[in-house]
C-alpha cells in the first residue's frame, strides 16, 4: 500500500516537527511534492514517554516505509488489563496482541516517543536530505490568491503553495485561523515516568497493557523498548493546573501522596522512578472544531483536533491527517478545493475521537464502585465497537468521500 505519486508538485511549508510534521513531510515527499520543515527548537532532544500505536496508524507508518523500523523498535502488548486500583483484582481483561494483528494486519505496538520521532527524523533525512530547518519559529502567515508566506520570529520570509500548520496545542497558526483559543483546564492532571526494569522486582509484569482504575485517578502501565523500561502514566482529577508540556517536571512526594493506598505494584513503580525526573502534564479539553483552513494554509495534529489521552490517539489522528492530506493533494483540485476536502474529509472523524477520548474520562474514574463494575461489563461492547469505527480504518487506503 502505497501513497499516490502527484500531478501538479506544490512546494509545501511544514511548521513544527513532531509526529505530524514529520509524518505529513515523509509523506508529501514521496508523493512528488518539495516540503520544507521549520521547527522552532534548535535541538532536537528525546521528549516524552510511551505512545500506544494502533493499526489505523501502523497502515500510514508502512506507507511512509518506517512500519518494519517501528515494529522492531516497539513492544506489542499481549492483553489489555483493567485492574481495580485499590486491591489490583482483574475487572476486565481481552487479548491485544495476535487478535489485533489478524484483525487489522497491522500489530497493536507500544514505543518511546524519542524512538518514533528518531525513525521519523531517519526517515525524513533519507527521502528529504536538508529539509528540517532547527532554530525557526513561525509566528503568523499572510497568503494571496497564488501563494502563502510565514514570518519567522528572526524576521525571515518563507513562501510557498501551501502551508501545514503542525505547531501543537499553542499554534500560532492555529489562532491565525480560529481565532483564540479556547481550552478549558479539565481538572485533571497526568504524571508520566520511564523506570528502567532492573530498579523494578523480576518478573514484575507480563507484557500487558494495564489500566488501575479507582476514584478520581486512575494508572497506567505498559513496557517499552524490549521490555528495559516500563511507562507509567498517572492520571489524578482535583489538581490545580500546570504546564500542558512533556517537560514539566514535579515533585515526586506529590505523585506518591496522589496514589497513597493504591496497590503495592503502583507504590513499587512510583518509588522506583527518578525522583528528578517525573514529569506532569496539565490535561486541557477543547471542544472539536471544524474550520481548520484558509485559502492555503491547514492546521494538522494537536493544533487542528487536541484531546484528553485516555484514547491513545493523539498521534494516531495526526498521521491519519498524514495520509488523507497527501491523498488530496494528489489530485488535480487547486489547494483550496483540496483543503477543503480535507477538512470534509478529517474534521468529523476527529471529532468523533476527541468526543470518545472525553467519555473515556468517565469510565477511568468513577468513584463508584459498583458503578464502575456496571460500566466495566457493559464495555465489551465499547471495545469491539471501538475495533469497528477507529482501528479498522485504513487512511491509505479508505474511499475518500464516502
Ligand atoms: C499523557 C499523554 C499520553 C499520550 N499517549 C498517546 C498514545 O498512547 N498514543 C497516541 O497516538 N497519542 C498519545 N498522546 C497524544 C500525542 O502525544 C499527541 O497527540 C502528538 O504527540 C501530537 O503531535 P503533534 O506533532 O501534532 O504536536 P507536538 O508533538 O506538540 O509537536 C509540535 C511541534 O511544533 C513545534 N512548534 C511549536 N510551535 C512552533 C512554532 N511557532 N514554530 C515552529 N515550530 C513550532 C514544537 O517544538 C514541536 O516540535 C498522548 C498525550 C499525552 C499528554
Amino acid at each position: 500500500m502505497t501513497l499516490p505519486q502527484t500531478s501538479r508538485p506544490l512546494d509545501v511549508i511544514v511548521i513544527g516537527s513532531g509526529i505530524a510534521g514529520m509524518s505529513t513531510a515523509i509523506a508529501l515527499t514521496l508523493s512528488g511534492h518539495r516540503v520544507r520543515v521549520f521547527e522552532r527548537v534548535r535541538q532536537l532532544t528525546e521528549v516524552g514517554a510511551g505512545l500506544q500505536v494502533s493499526a489505523n496508524a501502523g497502515h500510514v507508518y508502512n506507507a511512509l516505509g518506517m512500519g518494519e523500523a517501528l515494529i522492531a523498535r516497539s513492544v506489542p502488548p499481549d492483553r489489555w488489563v483493567v485492574r481495580l486500583g485499590t486491591t489490583g483484582e482483574v475487572l476486565t481483561a481481552f487479548d491485544l496482541g495476535r487478535p489485533h494483528l489478524e484483525q487489522h494486519g497491522f500489530p497493536c505496538c507500544n514505543i518511546h516517543r524519542a524512538d518514533l520521532l528518531d525513525i521519523l527524523l531517519d526517515r525524513l533525512h533519507a527521502v528529504a536530505p536538508g529539509a528540517l530547518h532547527l532554530g525557526a519559529e513561525a509566528t503568523g502567515y499572510a497568503e494571496t490568491g497564488n501563494n502563502v508566506t510565514v514570518d519567522l520570529a528572526d524576521g525571515r520570509q518563507i513562501s510557498g503553495d501551501l502551508l501545514v500548520a503542525a505547531d501543537g496545542v499553542r499554534s500560532p497558526i492555529r489562532s491565525q485561523i480560529l481565532g483564540p483559543d479556547r481550552a478549558e483546564f479539565s481538572g485533571n492532571v497526568a504524571w508520566r515516568s520511564v523506570i528502567p526494569a532492573d530498579r523494578l522486582p523480576a518478573d514484575f509484569m507480563p507484557p500487558d497493557h494495564v489500566a488501575w482504575v479507582g476514584p478520581g485517578r486512575h494508572f497506567v502501565m505498559y513496557w517499552l523498548r524490549n521490555r528495559t523500561l516500563l511507562n507509567v502514566v498517572g492520571v489524578v482529577e482535583g489538581s490545580t493546573d500546570v504546564e500542558e508540556s512533556w517537560t514539566v517536571r514535579a515533585d515526586w512526594q506529590t505523585f506518591k501522596s496522589d496514589f497513597a493506598g493504591w496497590h503495592p505494584d503502583i507504590q513499587a513503580a512510583i518509588n522506583a522512578s527518578d525522583r528528578e525526573n517525573c514529569f506532569r502534564w496539565s490535561l486541557n479539553i477543547r471542544e472539536p472544531v471544524f474550520n481548520w483552513r484558509s485559502e492555503r494554509a491547514v492546521v494538522i495534529g494537536d493544533a487542528a483536533h487536541p484531546m484528553l489521552p485516555y484514547l491513545a490517539q493523539g498521534a494516531a489522528a495526526a498521521v491519519e491527517d498524514a495520509a488523507i492530506l497527501t491523498r488530496v493533494l494528489a489530485g488535480d483540485a487547486a489547494v483550496p478545493a483540496a483543503l477543503e476536502r480535507f477538512q470534509r474529509i478529517r474534521a468529523p472523524r476527529a471529532a468523533r475521537v476527541v468526543e470518545s477520548a472525553n467519555r473515556l474520562r468517565r469510565i477511568n474514574h468513577m468513584s463508584d464502585e459498583a458503578e464502575l463494575r456496571k460500566l466495566i461489563d457493559a464495555s465489551a461492547d465499547l471495545f469491539a465497537e471501538r475495533d469497528t469505527w477507529l482501528y479498522c480504518y485504513n487512511p491509505i487506503t479508505a474511499p475518500l468521500d464516502p
